[in-house]
């Protein structure tokens, strides 16, 4: 092509291991936290603004380049994985993207999703391009979904089930359906049985419990425990495993010298999980599979201030 290409903003992160995905090559192709919903759970803070606008947030042709760029460098890469710091589907060039990826490459691409998009024909048209999707359902009643993800006012979460299931009749690949269960708010019996009931009109591969094991957008946001969360597996049937990782650090995917970094930085003032990654040029993944072991090793702590967590030495 020989255009010089500004890449002022890093799309690609990794290939990190990860539990379900081995080499993961993150793509990020949304500005950070712009999303339809506004998670209580989420790790990466409170959504400034919900929006359900889907457009094309930055230009093709550098998301394509830096993602070739990885992908020719020989590393090992199990999936190319459309996630990070937002809902990727509200980037309305996902379809051309992942069409323009499979050009290139023959590594499967992943999809995660918060689902809110799927009621949407053409995008189920431009994620059945994908081998894996990875669709979040947490709620299966209108009052518990706007309790846990607090989402858009337009968004009605019978229409989104229905989004879903309309998906898997279009989608022949595989999807695996993450329920992430926060204590108090989806977990109780009657709940957890509705939520099996949708299992039951989607039909995924695979149902994927998780709890909040990192550090949440709201204190009330409290995890169950292993036991708790191997119950609830239980009632979803044969196909559920859990994924939350109650150990929060897988080691290996540690970076040390980014970790000696991220402590320099807290040392000089308290800083956000985006203010480091903003300032190294690291996606927020990875910034916070460092302080989440900082944290465990006790060379850091949480602290809150108006909405936002903030990271400070001890
Ligand atoms: S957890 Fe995902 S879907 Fe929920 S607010 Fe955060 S980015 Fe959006």
């Amino acid at each position: 092509m020989g255009k010089q290409k500004s890449k002022t903003h890093i799309h690609i992160y990794g290939p990190v291991p990860s539990r379900r995905l081995g080499f993961s090559l993150g793509v990020d192709i949304i500005p950070y936290k712009t999303c339809s919903l506004d998670c209580i759970y989420c790790q990466l803070g409170s959504t400034a603004e919900k929006s359900v606008e889907r457009k094309a947030y930055f230009d093709k042709g550098d998301l394509l380049f830096q993602t070739k760029q990885v992908v020719n460098s020989g590393r090992r890469i199990d999936y190319i994985t459309f996630s990070g710091s937002g809902e990727p589907t509200l980037n309305i060039l996902i379809g051309e993207l992942i069409r323009e990826i499979k050009k290139f490459t023959s590594i499967p691409v992943a999809v995660l999703t918060n689902s809110t998009m799927l009621t949407k024909p053409d995008v189920r048209a431009a994620l059945s391009q994908a081998d894996l999707v990875v669709p979040s359902l947490d709620a299966v009643t209108q009052a518990v979904f706007e309790e846990i993800n607090r989402p858009h006012e337009s968004l009605k979460i019978s229409e989104i089930i229905g989004g879903i299931i309309a998906f898997r009749k279009e989608f022949s690949g595989q999807i695996w359906l993450e329920i992430m269960i926060v204590k108090g708010i989806n977990d109780s019996e009657d709940h957890v049985k509705r939520l099996r009931q949708a299992v039951g009109k989607i039909q995924p591969e695979k149902v994927q419990l998780n709890t909040v094991v990192r550090p949440p957008a709201q204190d009330f946001a409290v995890p169950l425990s292993q036991d708790e969360l191997e119950n609830i597996c239980h009632i979803m049937g044969s196909r559920c495993e859990i994924v939350a990782d109650f150990k929060k650090i897988h080691l290996e995917a540690v970076d040390i010298h980014l970790e000696e970094v991220i402590l320099e930085m807290i040392r000089r003032r308290p800083v956000t999980s985006f203010d480091i990654a903003n300032s190294m040029g690291r996606h927020i993944d990875e910034v916070m599979k460092s302080i989440l072991r900082l944290l465990d090793e006790q060379k850091i702590r949480e602290s809150r201030h108006e909405n936002k967590v903030y990271y400070e030495t001890v």
